[in-house]
């Protein structure tokens, strides 16, 4: 294990932002984790657990609390049914990676999912979901360590609580993922296809399946044409992907949305949700248009996105203006998709409060 002091966490992040871990350890071998247990001890509060940095704002003052970046690799089978295979993956794996074997092995329940970056242990952690699968539909359980317990714990799918965008493990350093397993079905059609770009891509209708690479295929189309796949080239490249989770409507607003061209999707948990992306639009944003100091909306996609400028205060009062000017146009209240790593807590302004209002316009 690979243990620093003082090293920066922003390039441990597509965002690039972010001050120093007073205490980094590299786990790439999954028997050495109870020495970071005992290095973690001698940190103030509970240790922060970080994939690829692909879903976190990082504080500009980093983190005192020790921070275990997840590098261990590994899949393999551990067992088979009639119709599923059960496969057991380490928790710092690349998620693209297991997605793209689950496909070459003629397995259906990932497909979707293509082209999402990060490792398989932060999946539950919002329960990561694409065009119409989410990690709800596979995950068998995980091996995590507690560390209120101080011992490790193994939870199934039902005790992971995963709901949309959200899990047990969201918003608490309580667990660190160690190992998953999913069972996936054996097909060599996809899952039907309910998201209509995809569909379209596709030239199939609505609910159709075609093979699982095809799928695949399709979506990562779709997806680089938001700028949601991680590419080293393009200029929209330190992103989150989605800065707010979609708001849930209720059965009125969905018709009346729908009448407006809104894309409203139904969710495994039973909730009807509208696309953030479509509420920022709606608001009155541009695609490209620079919000705070290094931060503007992407180019191909309504999120932020950063640039050389950019730092953790500024990107959060970025969120912070968008939040407010989506509620102002729209009467709907965002909420944060990311996870804010560090000392320091975001707080939006009250939804009386008009300062991110009076930024934004200042910058029409
Ligand atoms: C271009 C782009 C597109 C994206 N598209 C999607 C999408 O379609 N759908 C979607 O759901 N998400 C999407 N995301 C968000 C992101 O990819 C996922 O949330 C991903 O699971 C994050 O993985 P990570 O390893 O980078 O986690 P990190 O960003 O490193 O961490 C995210 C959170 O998980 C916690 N965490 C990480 N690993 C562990 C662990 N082993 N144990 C406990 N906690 C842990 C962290 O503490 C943090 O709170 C996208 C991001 C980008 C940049």
């Amino acid at each position: 294990m690979r243990v620093t002091h003082g090293a920066p966490l922003a390039p441990l992040t597509t965002l690039a932002i972010g001050g120093p871990a007073a205490l980094l350890a590299e786990l790439h071998v999954p028997a050495d984790f109870p020495e970071f247990v005992k290095l973690a001890g001698g940190c103030p509060g509970r240790p922060v657990t970080l994939g690829h940095g692909s879903n976190v704002l990082v504080d500009d003052s980093g983190s005192t609390s020790a921070v275990l970046l997840m590098a261990t690799r590994g899949l393999r089978i551990t067992g088979y049914d009639d119709h599923r295979v059960l496969i057991e993956v380490q928790a710092g794996h690349p998620f693209t990676d297991f997605v793209d074997t689950t496909i070459a092995e003629g397995l259906t329940g990932m497909e979707m999912l293509v082209g999402i970056p990060g490792t398989v242990g932060a999946t539950p952690v919002q329960n990561v979901g694409a065009y119409g699968q989410e990690i709800s539909d596979t995950l068998v359980d995980v091996v995590a360590w507690d560390w209120e317990l101080g011992r490790i714990v193994t939870m199934d799918a039902t005790a992971c609580r995963l709901g949309h965008r959200t899990s047990i493990f969201k918003h608490t350093r309580r667990w660190t993922l160690l190992s998953l397993r999913f069972a996936l079905r054996r097909s060599e059609l996809s899952a039907p296809v309910t998201y209509r770009t995809v569909a379209t891509e596709l030239g199939i209708p609505v609910g159709g399946r075609v093979p699982t690479a095809e799928a695949a295929r399709a979506v990562l189309t779709v997806r680089r044409g938001k700028g949601m796949v991680m590419d080293s080239t393009d200029t929209d490249r330190r992103t989150v992907g989605s800065i707010f989770l979609s708001p849930e409507v209720s059965p009125g607003q969905a018709d009346r949305l729908r009448a407006q061209n809104a894309p409203v999707n139904h969710f495994a948990d039973g909730s009807t949700r509208v696309s953030a992306s479509w509420l920022i639009q709606q608001a009155g944003f541009e695609l490209g248009r620079p919000i705070t100091a290094g931060t503007r909306i992407s180019s191909l996609h309504y999120t932020l996105v950063a640039d050389d400028g950019a730092s953790a205060e500024s990107f959060a009062q970025a969120i912070d203006i968008v939040l407010q000017q989506v509620l102002r146009h729209t009467d709907v209240l965002l909420t944060p998709e990311i996870d804010f790593i560090g000392d320091w807590h975001f707080r939006p302004a009250r939804s009386s409060g008009r300062a991110g209002d009076d930024a934004a316009d200042s910058r029409r």
